[in-house]
């Protein structure tokens, strides 16, 4: 239950416990909204910066190719054209 007192005491002695105690309060708030504010959140995307992005204009789809991973190794790569989603590859061999 909060405290009903409204704090009317005009003693130096008094209004400085007060604001005191009003500080050490405050600072714990703010320590415990600071806590609570740098959790990292899981990302449940793909962060776009790594994966490549599907080449066709109509498309866009990041796909799941990493930027790092050799072309060798790529599925759904074009030389000369670049990455293209499982989508619209399989959408070409057709
Ligand atoms: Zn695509």
């Amino acid at each position: 239950m909060p405290k009903a007192k409204a704090g009317k005491k005009t003693r130096k002695e008094s209004g400085g416990i007060e604001l005191g105690v009003f500080l050490e309060r405050h600072g714990v708030g703010l320590n415990d909204e600071e806590l609570d504010s740098p959790v990292p959140t899981p990302k449940p995307y793909k962060d776009p910066d790594l994966y490549e992005v599907c080449v066709m204009p109509k498309c866009g789809k990041l796909t799941d190719v990493r930027k790092d991973l050799h072309i060798d190794f790529r599925h759904g790569y074009i030389e000369g054209l670049g990455q293209l989603c499982p989508e619209c590859f399989c959408g070409l061999d057709k």
